[in-house]
């Protein structure tokens, strides 16, 4: 099972593929069970740290504007 997707979706979902991108800073993801938010580096298993599940989603990194309600 090696599909190859050229194209960097956000929501795919990640199996046992290695889709990390080329940084040293944790991606972070989200957890298809509980919807817990799961920061990985590189070579972390993929897995969520609060139930275990192992179906993450990959969050939208694009730069949006946040508004901080204070
Ligand atoms: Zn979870």
């Amino acid at each position: 099972m090696s599909q190859q997707q050229t194209n960097n979706n956000t929501g795919f979902q990640i199996t046992n593929q290695n889709t990390f991108e080329d940084t040293n800073r944790s991606v972070k993801y989200l957890c298809g069970d509980c919807d817990a938010e799961v920061s990985l580096k590189r070579g972390d298993p993929i897995r969520c740290k609060e139930c275990g599940y192992r179906v993450l989603y990959k969050q939208r990194t694009n730069r949006m504007i946040q508004f901080e309600a204070r």
